[in-house]
């Protein structure tokens, strides 16, 4: 399905202002958090409030969510504070309980878009509806499989789609909870110009100081909205306190961004240098992986007595490697030094794991 048209996700009242904000707790856990935090993002403008009422937890045994005992509280966010609400659905009894309790927009997780089985009962669960639907990326950084499931919406005979960047999930969690690899949904966008974007700084930086650099970049990537996780007392949240803010601190980082004209931006310098960061990013991550690639070379060649230096085989590489460069038209005495210090640091790591 590559000419995928989308409708406008736009609800009455909602700002098409970049950032179009959706904010609420991780989790609905009492009437009075959801309606105290309801209330202080209301006063803050925000007008699309989120909780989740069954919560996708990766061990079991944590909380899980209040389930639909929760619905009636975001009706009545929605009575009292004339808020638009949204909540995630997994299963087709979640979408009819959802429904019932007239949430506006329903969105569909990261474990949940990654299995086409709960993608498609969602679809049909759907169809003849006209709900709002946000689908989150998928846990593994595959695209198509994100299409995948924006598909079977699509099929499902649903218009109205949005999509929400959450990051991936890395057994390298050193900066991020779920690695941003911003070229995937910039991809996305690529090929589906008119699919409104959303970016949930909260589950990618899981710590609160990250929301908002990961906002803001998410601005200067063109993203049209983002979902943040906001609660009244983040400190004493039931799931995700780490990376959960307070109305207050929300609404310091939102007026704090620095939104850029999109046509300008795209010619800007910075924005070229912010490409470069993170063309940047992805040759560490890239190079990080085939250092761990030669340690393992390196654990298997002690293993089987095999020596470290293999002269043939490093020169089929520099030869081969070479050549590829100058096509891409990238100088070959350049691209010989970039690979001598590569091969260089690869035969160090080898022989750090031999002499384990
Ligand atoms: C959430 O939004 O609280 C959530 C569980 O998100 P994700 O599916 O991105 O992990
Ligand atoms: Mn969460």
């Amino acid at each position: 399905m590559d000419n995928m048209e989308f409708e406008s996700i736009l609800l009455p009242g909602v700002d098409a202002k970049r950032p179009i904000v959706i904010a609420g707790p991780c989790s609905a856990e009492t009437e009075e958090q959801v309606l105290t935090t309801a209330k202080q993002l209301s006063d803050k403008g925000i007008k699309v409030f989120r909780a989740g009422i069954w919560k996708p937890r990766t061990r079991p045994g944590s909380f899980e969510g209040v389930g639909s005992e929760g619905l009636p509280w975001l009706q009545k966010v929605k009575a009292q504070y004339g808020m638009y609400t949204t909540t995630e659905v997994a299963t087709a009894k979640h979408v009819a309980e959802a429904i019932k309790y007239d949430i506006d927009i329903l969105w569909i997780g990261a474990r949940t878009s990654a299995n086409p089985f709960a993608m498609q009962e969602i679809a049909d669960a759907l169809v003849g509806t006209d709900k709002i639907i946000l689908i989150k990326n998928p846990v593994n950084p595959d695209l198509d499989l994100w299409i995948g499931s924006i598909e079977r919406i699509y099929g499902a005979g649903i218009r109205k789609i949005g999509v929400i960047h959450r990051g991936f999930s890395s057994a390298d969690q050193k900066i991020y909870r779920n690695l941003p690899q911003w070229h995937i949904p910039i991809e996305l966008r690529r090929r589906y110009p008119t699919l409104p974007m959303f970016c949930d700084p909260s589950h990618i930086g899981g710590k609160r100081e990250l929301v908002a650099p990961i906002s803001q970049q998410a601005m200067d990537l063109n993203f049209d909205g983002l979902m943040i996780e906001s609660h009244c007392d983040p400190d004493n949240a039931w799931s995700d306190k780490n990376q959960q803010i307070t109305p207050d601190v929300l609404d310091y980082i939102i007026n704090l961004l620095v939104i850029r004209d999109s046509k300008q931006s795209t010619e800007n310098l910075s924005e070229l240098r912010r490409q470069i960061d993170e063309m940047d990013d992805q040759l560490l991550e890239v190079l990080a992986k085939r250092m761990r690639i030669s340690r393992e070379i390196g654990l298997y060649k002690k293993e089987h007595n095999i020596q470290i230096l293999q002269t043939a085989r490093y020169n089929e590489i520099l030869e081969d490697r070479i050549k590829q460069a100058i096509k891409f038209g990238i100088d070959g005495d350049c691209m010989q030094k970039i690979l001598e210090l590569i091969h260089e640091e690869s035969i160090r790591q080898q022989m750090n794991v031999m002499n384990e």
